[in-house]
């Protein structure tokens, strides 16, 4: 795969159907050999590392790698200055700066495209949503991916509309991170995956950014593609400040989170005397890290980590290949339905087996996504 890649078509091409890893370019080395390249790729946050220089320098001729500058989680999109331009170089250069430093992204890095710096845009943003859409619609030669950090409530009544014009209007594809506000899931604010879901039926461009298996319902849903953060922290927006930036999203201070696929389940791995997942015992793991492992052995310290992130980059790469293999539209749904109507049924088993409640065991966003799905979302359609 050619590095930069050419333009806005090239990049659409490259990213559907794709789940990328979201993991913290201090982690890059210890999982990009276990990217899958045919469908997976890397995007890298947080603190830029000397360490992961070589490997990227290695592995980029093969894998799709981006690094996101995650500014949103420092900052918040003005109309004047929605991408902290200004912030740094005093607004001398306009928007001839953000230009540059978007071409300098993929020029003097492994980054096959690049990803806007884009504040955080709040609720009370359709300015700096608006300035967002102009200035990243006058640049048509480059490969890039234009980040839109908005909080929950753009994924409500009226504003979705307005949030589905702007992403309708932008030529290239869009990165939509959702901050979930007082929650920390964005999935669990009312309506959010209805909407979610209809935007990714009404926009073909989208790409749903830095989240979790709710990637997969929005690829199943018409998403170009998805994005899943490798740590709790990275699985969903963030408004600014976010002191846990500093820890992009690791481990440290936070906790490990291990993918059980027969679940559809991040599962915490520090919470020794977590009966239910005393019950997944019998559930073991035949990828190539674990090699047969049960997955209750697991630990939240030193190397079981590090393995935990393989893992985990592993069956999102899996998932996704599963997915994509399907043809788009209802293969692609009834395949989905039945993943999660597989999870939820184990769930209800391991319940019974573990004697707990089945509401306290089966999460609610899966019995959610079994849902039906609302229509694409247009001008002359109401959801909520
Ligand atoms: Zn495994």
């Amino acid at each position: 795969m050619a590095r930069p890649l050419e333009g806005p078509e090239e990049l659409i091409e490259a990213l559907r159907d794709r789940v990328l890893t979201v993991a913290p370019e201090r982690k890059a080395n210890d999982i990009i050999g276990h990217v899958d390249p045919e469908c997976g790729g890397l995007v890298l946050t947080g603190p830029t590392s000397r360490d992961a220089t070589p490997g990227l320098n290695h592995y980029r001729e093969r894998l799709l790698i981006a690094r996101d500058p995650a500014r949103y989680t420092k900052q918040v999109a003005t109309a004047g200055d929605p991408f902290g331009v200004a912030a740094d170089d005093g607004g001398l250069f306009g928007h001839a700066t953000l230009a540059d430093r978007l071409r300098d992204q993929t020029r003097t890095r492994w980054s096959a495209f690049a990803v806007t710096p884009t504040g955080y845009i709040p609720a009370d943003g359709q300015a700096a949503l608006d300035a967002v859409v102009d200035r990243t619609n006058e640049i048509d030669d480059q490969a890039l991916v234009v980040a839109l950090p908005v909080g929950h409530l753009w994924l409500a009544e009226p504003r979705v509309r307005r949030l589905m014009a702007a992403i309708q209007s932008i030529h290239h594809p869009i990165a939509l991170v959702i901050d979930g506000g007082n929650r920390t899931d964005p999935q669990e604010q009312p309506g959010v995956s209805e909407q979610l879901r209809a935007l990714c039926a009404s926009c073909d461009r989208l790409v749903v950014w830095r989240t979790d298996l709710a990637g997969l319902d929005s690829l199943a849903h018409g998403a170009l593609g998805a994005a899943v953060g490798i740590y709790p922290g990275l699985r969903h927006g963030m408004r600014p400040p976010c002191e846990d930036d500093k820890k992009d999203g690791g481990p440290a201070g936070s906790f490990s989170a291990l993918l059980v696929r027969e679940l559809l389940r991040f599962m915490r791995i520090d919470q020794e005397k977590n009966r239910f997942f005393d019950a997944v015992c019998g559930l073991e793991c035949p990828c190539t890290v674990c090699q047969g492992r049960s997955l209750a052995s697991f630990k939240d310290i030193g190397e079981d980590q590090l393995l935990v992130a393989r893992h985990n980059t592993i069956v999102i790469n899996a998932l996704g290949a599963d997915l994509a293999a399907c043809n788009a539209g209802l293969d692609r749904l009834d395949w989905w339905r039945q993943q999660l109507a597989d999870a939820i049924e184990r769930h209800r088993h391991m319940a019974a087996k573990a004697q707990i409640r089945e509401k306290d065991a089966v999460p609610a966003v899966l019995l959610r996504w079994l849902q039906g799905s609302p229509p694409p979302l247009t001008e002359g359609t109401a959801l909520g």
